[in-house]
């Protein structure tokens, strides 16, 4: 098995153990603290995907033109470009696992 190969599957490993520690622990667990800046994923995201069969239409068409620090879209995205930013470096370093965390980030 290639280095890359290797690389591209401990990237999925990571994407995934990643996408789950911080849904778990951040937003369940800091989200649960409807003061917190976190809160609108659990009690607003999953309640708009109840209604809406799973599906947050919000995520579909963010409204840009009321994009505000309340925003969930808003806050997503600048998350996920923290995320980006944090993992340049492996671009450079390790192309096989970051060719898996930048497409996993994308919605
Ligand atoms: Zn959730």
């Amino acid at each position: 098995m290639s280095l890359f190969a290797i690389q591209f599957l401990l990237g999925l490993l990571y994407a995934n153990a990643g996408e789950w520690l911080m849904h778990k622990y951040i937003l369940h667990g800091l989200g649960g603290n409807p003061r917190s800046f976190w809160a609108y994923h659990l009690h607003e995201h999953h309640a708009v995907c109840t209604q809406y069969a799973m599906v947050d239409p919000g995520y579909k068409t963010p409204d840009l033109a009321t994009w505000n620090t309340q925003s969930k879209e808003l806050k997503e995205l600048v998350v996920l470009l923290g995320i980006i930013t944090l993992h340049l470096p492996l671009l450079f370093m390790m192309p096989g696992l970051a060719s898996t965390l930048y497409p996993y980030q994308m919605p």
